[in-house]
């Protein structure tokens, strides 16, 4: 009797430890990626995404201050930070207030943060989460904001930005708290508190083009490395389901949604395995105004037809999973996927 009462006892203690932890949050970026490309995908791979093991739906108001149809600059510093800023604008509001992110919010609250992506890393979404500059396009100026930043984990193209730019510095030397590894092995074998991975010096190629290494072994490596000592925010783009919609190419965006399915996969796993993690995946807006017109569900063939070489103003859904994903289910901004995400980071406090 004694003994079953020191036992549940121990249980308790074990479970109210194991509750002080703050959610992880793993933020999952489709750029571009509306219902349309999410269906194509689906049928195209069978008619099946991870995206059905999902909790909670809901669906995001992508439109800008200035803009119905929103860029990626103004939607990711939405979600980044929680207020609408005008078209190319990154982590700045109207007034030109620098906006902190909640990438930073995670960093003040001890957590590990890591960003990864498949555009250059000084592309608009992840520049939105570590960056404040009123242009999207002063890539030399955000590589140098990432430079004096303190994120601990961060993979993307873009290594020139770094390296052969216009002042002559080189960035890489003087980032001397990181390793900087040369290719995915390395990446996986560094035991590095801060690491960066420059995949490509410019724009990496299509996925169908042999881009490299591939999203979903990326996802699996940086949640083991990031997950290790404490909690962790990371935020992961599939970037190029947007570029397949800029070129109508129903194959580029494909291959693209193909792969971000598979790490959404890799994103589930771990939450399922840890249980205090927060999984959301959403999209800053729609791209290239698809509709699918057309194919055969038995042998995964779709068709579809454009209406646009730009973005569309369509709302985009977010599917969410984990501890407080219920927040995520309803109508609402793209700026409420902050608070969301900042009420669960807030809740042990
Ligand atoms: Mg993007
Ligand atoms: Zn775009």
């Amino acid at each position: 009797m004694r003994r079953l009462f020191y036992i549940l006892l121990l249980l308790y203690i074990q479970i109210l430890f194991s509750q002080e932890n703050s959610p992880n949050i793993i933020l999952m970026i489709g750029d571009g990626m509306g219902l349309s490309q999410i269906t194509t995908g689906m049928y195209a791979n069978g008619n099946k995404t991870s995206l059905e093991r999902f909790d909670y739906i809901g669906l995001s108001k992508t439109h800008s201050l200035d803009y119905l149809v929103t860029d990626s600059a103004a939607s990711g510093t939405a979600m980044a930070s929680g207020v609408k800023t005008l078209n190319r604008t990154v982590g700045i509001d109207e007034n030109n207030n620098k906006q902190k992110s909640i990438l930073e919010i995670c960093k003040e609250k001890n957590y590990n943060v890591g960003l990864v992506v498949t555009s250059e890393i000084v592309h608009a979404t992840p520049a939105c989460f570590y960056a404040n500059v009123p242009s999207r396009y002063d890539y030399e100026d955000i590589a140098l904001q990432l430079s004096e930043h303190n994120v601990d984990l961060f993979v993307g193209g873009g290594e020139k930005f770094f390296n052969k730019r216009k002042d002559k510095r080189n960035l890489l030397d003087e980032m001397t708290s990181y390793t900087f590894v040369d290719d995915f092995e390395e990446f996986k074998g560094s035991s590095s508190k801060k690491i960066g991975f420059l995949t490509y010096p410019g724009e990496p190629p299509p996925k169908n083009l042999g881009r490299k290494p591939s999203l979903d072994m990326l996802t699996e490596v940086s949640l083991r490395k990031l997950s290790k000592d404490k909690s962790f925010f990371i935020m992961i783009e599939g970037s190029q389901i947007d570029w397949g919609g800029h070129d109508n190419s129903l194959s580029y965006i494909l291959s693209e949604f193909k792969e971000f399915d598979l790490a959404i996969a890799k994103a589930l796993e771990f939450a399922k395995a840890d249980g205090n993690t927060l999984v959301i995946v959403t999209a800053d807006h729609e791209t290239g105004g698809m509709a699918l017109s057309g194919g055969n569900v038995k042998r995964s063939r779709v068709k579809a037809d454009f209406t646009s070489e730009s973005h569309s103003g369509s709302m985009v859904p977010v599917f969410s999973y984990g501890p407080y994903s219920e927040l995520f289910k309803g109508i609402y901004e793209n700026t409420a996927i902050f608070d969301k995400m900042l009420s669960a980071v807030m809740s042990k406090d």
